[in-house]
């Protein structure tokens, strides 16, 4: 009896691990794990949610229109030029699916998200790891390992878990060095958090190889509703309009994606705290010998003395009841991701990690 096989590529992925969520055994867990908004939804979004609820029995909009139009509006691009999907994640798959291939190279930097080397391994293409420089993005790095098979190079800006950014010059300067038929993807899932960064859309306006994705999972707060986007030439939402589900994002997704996005109060709060707290736990972790390079989004990479002490720390901060990440698998074994929690969750996680300093080895 023969046994089905899977594609090349697809059996050298190692699945994705989400952030830790519960501790078995230990009430009272504050999860710093997953970038997610202490402030929880924007209730405009829940109350948008609750209301689609009565039109369960409809499919829902395949073109997206009203959440694009939307998006169009508050960002001032041309709404034709958007793609909607589950989550970012669908779009980073999308693209690999649309443009890579056996023998096609996807280009990402060495502490960048995991879902590029997986969406490039699904779509049977070669993942080619780049390093950074101290945590940042080298673009000389990245065009010297550019070759004619590179189709895509992922950058997240700001990256995860690294928080760190590059300018507008830099990825000017990246995208004008790329190969010809290679585009360059700015993941913008953090963009948000950086007052005067536009995520890449002036760069697209002048350019037709470069593409940008965004998500409502983290500043907006929902990412347990699965929408993102992706905005880039006309050519290329095309191609992913052709492969996309028809029916990929339910009308209840939609509808609160789009009262998220108008939400400016909750917006605004989110932001503000989050800038706030930032300063505050990194100054904080500081002081007691923890340093990071500075975050331009909503997390911390705290870096420790070694791996050792970093998982001892982790170890320590589950005992009380601290949900961080530890990012081994993104190549920074002596780092911790922390979230930037509300303000009680930033002193409790910066006490605790003092404390662990002071008396935990
Ligand atoms: C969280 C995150 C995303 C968002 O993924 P979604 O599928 O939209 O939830 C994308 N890229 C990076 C780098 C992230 O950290």
């Amino acid at each position: 009896m023969s046994v089905i096989v899977p594609q090349p590529g697809i059996l050298d992925i190692a699945p994705y691990v989400g952030g830790q969520s519960y501790l078995a055994g230990v009430e009272n867990v504050v999860k710093l794990s997953s970038n997610e908004n202490p402030f929880g939804p924007s209730p405009k979004a829940m109350e948008a949610f609750s209301r689609a609820v009565r039109q369960l029995h409809r499919y829902p909009s395949t073109d997206h229109a009203s959440l694009r139009a939307a998006l169009g509006e508050v960002h001032g691009i041309d709404a034709g030029r958007i793609v909607c999907g589950v989550g970012s994640d669908e779009i980073l798959h999308l693209l690999c699916q649309a443009y890579v291939g056996p023998g096609d190279e996807v280009v990402h930097t060495e502490h960048g998200f995991a879902i590029y080397r997986i969406a490039a391994l699904s779509a049977g293409g070669t993942p080619v790891s780049v390093p950074e420089r101290e945590r940042v993005t080298d673009v000389d790095a990245l065009l010297a390992a550019c070759t004619p098979k590179t189709k895509l190079v992922f950058i997240a800006n700001p990256n995860n878990p690294t928080g760190t950014m590059i300018g507008t010059g830099d990825l000017a300067r990246l995208a004008d060095g790329l190969p010809a038929g290679a585009m360059l993807v700015l993941d913008g899932a953090y963009a948000e958090y950086v007052e005067g960064y536009d995520g890449g859309i002036g760069l697209i306006a002048s350019r037709g190889n470069v593409f940008m994705t965004r998500t409502f999972s983290k500043l907006y707060g929902l990412g347990g509703l699965r929408v993102g986007w992706g905005y880039g030439p006309a050519e290329v939402i095309d191609v992913l309009n052709r492969i996309r589900g028809p029916f990929n994002l339910s009308e209840a997704q939609l509808a609160a994606a789009e009262a998220a996005l108008r939400d400016d109060e909750h917006i605004q709060r989110s932001l503000s705290e989050n800038t706030r707290n930032r300063a505050w736990l990194a100054e904080a972790l500081m002081e007691k010998g923890v340093p990071s390079d500075t975050s331009c989004a909503n997390f911390v990479l705290a870096r420790f003395a070694s791996a050792d002490e970093a998982l001892a720390c982790d170890a320590w901060l589950k005992q009380e009841g601290l949900i961080v990440r530890p990012v081994a698998s993104y190549n920074l074994p002596n780092c911790l991701r922390i979230t930037v929690g509300d303000e009680a969750s930033c002193r409790r996680v910066a006490h605790a990690i003092g404390n662990f300093k002071d008396v935990g080895r």
